[in-house]
Parts: C-alpha cells; sequence; structure tokens
C-alpha cells in the first residue's frame, strides 16, 4: 500500500486508510470517534470570502487616518503610514520598522499569500509554487497575532511623547475589525487545501494535455455548499 494513502488519528494514533471522498464529506475515527476531515469545499467557501473581507478591511485600515499630528501648532491627520514616519523621524527607527513589519507588510504578504492559493484551488487548478507559498503561511503564522502588541506599543508611544492623539476613527476600528479577522483565518486547517490540491492533482494526472482540461474541470472542482 502506499504510503500517501495512510494517516494517524490525531487523538488515538490509530492508523487509518485516508478517506477517498475527504474533498466532499467529513470523515470520523473508528476507534475514538475524532473528527479527522471536514468537508474541504465549505471550509474552502468560506475561508476564501473571509480573506477577501480581510483584504478590504486591511486597506480601509492602511487609508484612513488614524492618528493626529502636532506639528508646530498646527494639527494634522495621518495614516499609520504617516505616523510611522513621523516616529522615524523622532529617532525611533527601530519601533517603526517594528510595527511596519508587524502592521502593514506580514498582514499584507499573509492575505495575498492565502490569495494566491485560494483562488486557482477555487477555480479548479494548482498554481505554481503551491507547496512553498502553503509552507511559508504555516511559517509565519505563530507571528500573526503579533500586530495587536505592536499596535498597542504604537499607541503608547503616541501618547508617552503627546506627539500626537489617537483618531478613534474608520482605521482604528477596522484595524480591531482586522484582528478578528485574521484571527479566524489562522484557525483554519491548510491540510484541507493540501487535500484539495491532491484531488485536483489526481484528476488532472490522467489527462496528459494539461490547462485547458483543467479549466474544463473547474465547475465541478468546488460544489456549492
Ligand atoms: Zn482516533
Amino acid at each position: 500500500m502506499n504510503r500517501n494513502d495512510l494517516i494517524a488519528c490525531h487523538d488515538c494514533d490509530a492508523l487509518l486508510r485516508k478517506p477517498s471522498q475527504c474533498v466532499k464529506g467529513s470523515a470520523r475515527c473508528p476507534r475514538c470517534g475524532a473528527m479527522l476531515y471536514r468537508p474541504s469545499s465549505v471550509q474552502l467557501e468560506r475561508i476564501s470570502a473571509l480573506t477577501m473581507a480581510a483584504l478590504f478591511t486591511y486597506l480601509i485600515a492602511q487609508g484612513f487616518p488614524i492618528v493626529e499630528l502636532d506639528l508646530n501648532g498646527a494639527t494634522s491627520q495621518t495614516t499609520l503610514i504617516g505616523a510611522l514616519v513621523a516616529l522615524w523621524n523622532e529617532q525611533m527607527e527601530l519601533v517603526a520598522v517594528a510595527v511596519f513589519c508587524s502592521t502593514i507588510l506580514f498582514p499584507l504578504i499573509e492575505l495575498t499569500a492565502l490569495l494566491y492559493v485560494l483562488m486557482p484551488i477555487r477555480a479548479g487548478f494548482v498554481p505554481p509554487g503551491f507547496n512553498v507559498v502553503l509552507r511559508a503561511i504555516q511559517f509565519v503564522r505563530p507571528w500573526g497575532m503579533i500586530e495587536v502588541l505592536m499596535l498597542g506599543i504604537l499607541v503608547t508611544i503616541v501618547k508617552m511623547t503627546s506627539l500626537a492623539r489617537v483618531v478613534p476613527g474608520a482605521a482604528l476600528f477596522a484595524f480591531g475589525a482586522l484582528t478578528l479577522m485574521l484571527a479566524v483565518v489562522v484557525l483554519f486547517d491548510p491540510r484541507a487545501l493540501w487535500d484539495i490540491a491532491d484531488a485536483l492533482g489526481e484528476r488532472r494526472a490522467p489527462r496528459a494535455s494539461g490547462g485547458r482540461d483543467a479549466a474544463q474541470t473547474s465547475g465541478h472542482g468546488t460544489p456549492t455548499p
């Protein structure tokens, strides 16, 4: 038997044959009843919608003013980027870079990487570099919630230096919502994606001519829940 056809139950370590219908149905361990698979297509739809919503929320969070700067008596509202530039100019380069990475760069990379993997899979084909991107997502995942800490640090510094005050506007609420959304996105099990990619690969393998046939199977690839 092919080793790739076997899975171990994560609760009782029972070695089981991988269910072939794992993309559509759920599967439970026959010994202890632990959930081995949820219906992957349902998860896929859910996580795709959430990732799109998170990306729009991200744009709102970055596009609207989040702090009000006081420059020589004149106040002006600025976005997170503007606040970071102000921090940089106040000789707080390290904090500026740390906040930039955790609140702007990492969420953007994570969201675009997820979309890069999710959208082609939904359309019925496996994008190039699928494995590498999915591993990268899993690798950066533990750092996913650090933006909360970093935004907290930013707010603290803003208050301490009285350089600026936080604007309780759209951007701040968008950040709150984005944090919750990313927390849910992080709960998503990437194994489901791998299984769907496996199923797509197996379906495509007997057909030698590639792209066109893959596109034709796409109608069956994403059954609507
Ligand atoms: Zn079990």
